[in-house]
């Protein structure tokens, strides 16, 4: 399949340009856009055959449900049965945004999209190519991160173009992303409300606006005794290569990967580590990569992704990681970073 990328430039964006790639949408074909969150890999949320093309394109396994994407607060009546209250109120604050509610679905919403679920993921992406594909489309598109299953999710063309190239229509590429890591999503069919999976609007910023919210079983990163969810079981957002998380004092995890880079390196072992500013120049690994500085964990977390995939680019094969604290946008920084690990952490 040939696929076609569009070049968006936001500083003259004519959404016309867009409208090759909604018609495709509109034909049951794939297209990926970006979003504020992550690159989403978007079809016709209530077209069973379009929405099992990105199953295929991705390799997801079938049980995964997809978030359904709209522009427009009327389009929620055609997905969901009903929405509480204090939904309301967080729409109201936080979409456009990366916020993903769980809701009741509607019965034009097909088993293909939800997994079979009685349940729907819908959000208000904050990006304005997206929300203008999605208007001229005239459909609520269901989309999960445009990358192959399990690897890390795309925030820049490049990713979408290395991973689906060939396997879907469209690929808009409207540069990087600006949060980097997926969209919270959380369950309202709860109350009070469940966070599944953190991400963009963090715990404190939900319970400013519905007080207290189930945090449920999301591991901390830094301890051994977390519950692990079963989606631990899979490899996610993951490097090709080994990841291992050290968590505990600067110095002493300074100390301690640079210890095990030297013992990998007896090994014949390429050696990589994701360090933050404050730390980096410590390290005596191969490749030293830094998405940030522990003072601003939002371009930490804008960044860790790209990290992530370059590491694979210089063909390490085990990459030692610091841990960062949990808090804001930190939980969702945590959760990703374990899971990339399978939640080996060793503390020091
Ligand atoms: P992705 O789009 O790849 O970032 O993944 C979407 C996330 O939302 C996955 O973790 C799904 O399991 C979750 N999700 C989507 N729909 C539902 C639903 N109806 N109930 C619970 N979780 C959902
Ligand atoms: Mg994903």
């Amino acid at each position: 399949m040939k696929t076609t990328i569009i070049r968006v430039n936001h500083a003259v964006f004519d959404p016309e340009e867009l409208r090759p790639a909604a018609e495709a949408l509109a034909g049951g074909r794939l297209v990926a856009f970006p979003t504020e969150t992550v690159y989403g890999l978007g079809a016709d949320a209530l077209n069973p055959e379009a929405v099992s093309r990105i199953f295929r394109a991705k390799g997801r396994p079938s049980d995964n449900p997809l978030i359904v994407h709209i522009s427009d607060l009327t389009q929620l009546e055609r997905i969901v049965s009903s929405v509480p209250e204090k939904a309301r109120m967080l729409m109201e604050t936080f979409w456009p945004g990366p916020l993903t509610l769980i809701l009741p679905k509607s019965k034009d919403v097909p088993d293909e999209t939800t997994a079979g679920l009685s349940t729907v993921a819908v959000r208000m992406p904050a990006n304005r190519t997206a929300l203008e594909l999605i208007r001229l489309s005239g459909l609520a598109i269901a989309a999960p991160s445009a990358n192959i299953s399990g690897a890390p999710s795309p925030t820049c063309a490049s990713h979408v173009i290395s991973d689906l190239s060939g396997r879907i229509d469209y690929i808009i590429d409207g540069g990087s992303t600006q949060v980097g890591l997926e969209s919270t999503v959380l369950d309202m069919t709860a109350d009070p409300p469940v966070v599944l999976r953190p991400g963009g609007v963090s715990v404190e910023m939900l319970e400013k606006v519905i007080g207290y919210v189930n945090v449920g079983k999301i591991p901390d990163g830094v301890s051994d005794t977390a519950p692990k969810s079963p989606g631990m079981k899979y490899r996610h957002y993951s490097p090709k290569a080994e990841m291992i998380l050290v968590s505990g004092e600067s110095q002493r995890v300074v100390d301690t990967i640079n210890d095990l880079v030297e013992q990998y390196r007896a090994k014949n072992k390429k050696t990589g580590v994701l360090a933050s500013a404050e730390t980096r120049s410590g390290y005596i690994a191969d490749v030293v990569l830094c998405p940030g500085s522990r003072n601003s964990p939002e371009t930490v977390a804008a960044s860790i992704y790209g990290c992530l995939r370059d590491f694979d680019q210089h063909g390490v094969d085990i990459i030692f990681s610091e841990t960062f604290p949990d808090e804001g946008i930190g939980l969702a920084i945590m959760n990703r970073l374990q899971k990339a690990a399978t939640g080996r952490v060793i503390r020091v």
